[in-house]
């Protein structure tokens, strides 16, 4: 039993660095509470809300969403992250905002500038604008924006 929702409690969503900065989006959690009942399994977050130290301290983007608490990097034991993602994309406020695949797990978060999804996974680095689920071969134009920093927009 969560003290935010069901399945999810504050504690969950704190910085991984020990601060204690855990303002997690009431948004996010009831998102992914949404999500946890649709795919009937328990969701581990492995990071939730990230203070700057921290984000720089794991190359987050600097305009990454886990620094105001509007991203989330989950991952679902026995599940595939295409899976994830998929599933995912069922809830309307991921679909509206990032998803993006990594070796761990899956970044999820809910930017209110556009939906964006990536694949970061060895062998698979490919990005693309808007909720499709298929997603586009990796262009050079593609990676120079991933370095920019979309990528890690995570
Ligand atoms: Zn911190
Ligand atoms: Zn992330």
């Amino acid at each position: 039993m969560g003290d935010i929702t069901d399945h999810f409690s504050r504690k969950e969503f704190a910085c991984n660095c020990g601060c204690g900065f855990a303002a997690i989006d009431i948004q996010i959690v009831q998102a992914l509470e949404i999500l946890r009942n649709k795919i009937c399994k328990p969701i581990v977050i492995l990071s939730g809300c990230r203070c700057p130290a921290h984000n720089a301290a794991v190359n987050g983007s600097p305009k990454s969403q886990h620094l105001c608490g509007r991203a989330a990097d989950i991952a679902v034991k026995g599940m595939r992250k295409d899976a994830i993602a998929k599933a995912a994309e069922a809830v309307k406020i991921f679909e509206a905002g990032g998803i993006g695949k990594y070796s761990w797990g899956v970044h999820l978060d809910i930017r209110d500038t556009g939906a964006v999804r990536w694949d970061n996974r060895k062998n698979q680095k490919r990005y693309t604008n808007g909720p499709a689920v298929d997603v586009q071969p990796l262009t050079p134009e593609l990676e120079a924006e991933i370095q920019r920093g979309i990528e890690r927009g995570d």
